[in-house]
């Protein structure tokens, strides 16, 4: 049977153009909290790279912690299997700023996805890229074939400013001997990477790979089999901050939200699809984001389940 991928997610748009209750826009990164809360897009790109879009999908928004699949991706293949040394592979059930000590145990962080353990991915890159934050970019550019892709220096300079909870972590991370370089440099290349600016589609674009077994939209190889199923397990069990049983009950795909109101899920041999609404719920992800979702998995009955 043929699904008409277009008719479906025109429908989930116009529904939740209509919507009244749209959560909160965040405001703790004062620049964030300028977005307007009625943008609504979504996007999907299905295996034989077709595309299908409604909404907002082809308006920039800031990707936040969406941006810490990719930095993963890019450390582990990197160093491998070494990065678990640093990193553990649990969900924490806390939200994303949480600091607590069952987040970090002996200076391990509970998983790469929350904040703690994303700091130590980043360190990783900064010790491992000749320039950090160029290199990155421009390994983001080269997954979507599109070279105008950005930073918000203004996003990333919002939240330096205002980011004392993930200088604490960072610090206790330091004291721990889990983070190599300094401080300031890592969060400087943690801050940028959350600032990625980019639209559904090319979030689409970017995150093929992990639905097409490691290979991105240039049929070229990023990840081992091996590494796209630890990442895509770790984006089930760890993508939503203490929401992603939610998630997985209501959508049943793997993805990763951001407090930019983005949210990124993959459906492997099948779909990437993305939404971006920056109205978020009580549990920070993207309220009609993850309603749009569930309502795509069931109008196709497609889920990992
Ligand atoms: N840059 C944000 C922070 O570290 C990311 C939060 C998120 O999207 O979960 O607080």
């Amino acid at each position: 049977m043929t699904i008409d991928y277009q008719q479906i997610l025109d429908d989930i748009a116009s529904g939740c153009q209509l919507t009244e209750d749209r959560g909160k826009v965040a405001t703790y990164i004062p620049e964030l909290a300028k977005v307007d809360r009625f943008k609504f897009g979504i996007h999907l790109v299905d295996a034989e790279k077709n595309n299908f879009g409604a909404g907002n999908s082809l308006e920039k928004f800031s990707i936040q912690s969406i941006s810490k699949v990719l930095t993963l991706a890019k450390a582990i293949s990197l160093v491998g299997e070494d990065l678990w040394k640093r990193v553990d592979v649990e969900p924490s059930g806390d939200p994303f700023n949480h600091l607590s000590l069952l987040e970090m145990e002996n200076g391990i962080p509970r998983n790469p996805l929350i904040n703690a353990g994303a700091i130590v991915v980043a360190d990783i890159l900064v010790s491992r890229l000749t320039n950090p934050k160029v290199d990155f970019l421009q390994f983001v550019r080269d997954l979507a074939n599109d070279q105008t892709i950005e930073f918000d220096s203004t996003v990333a300079q919002s939240e330096k400013a205002t980011g004392f909870r993930n200088y604490a972590a960072a610090n206790l991370l330091k004291s721990y001997g889990n983070l190599k370089n300094d401080v300031e440099t890592v969060l400087d290349f943690y801050f940028h990477q959350c600032s990625l600016q980019m639209t559904c589609e090319q979030l689409t674009k970017v995150f093929f790979m992990f639905m097409n077994r490691g290979l991105c939209q240039r049929e070229q190889k990023q990840l081992t089999l091996r590494q796209v199923k630890r990442i895509n397990s770790i984006m089930l069990t760890c993508g939503f901050y203490d929401e992603a049983g939610e998630f997985a009950f209501e959508v049943g795909l793997p993805g990763k939200s951001g407090v930019g109101g983005g949210i990124v899920a993959v459906l492997p041999g099948k779909y990437c699809v993305a939404t971006w609404s920056p109205g978020l719920n009580a549990k920070g992800n993207s309220k009609l984001g993850m309603e749009a979702l569930e309502k795509l998995t069931t109008a196709t009955g497609q889920s990992i389940f």
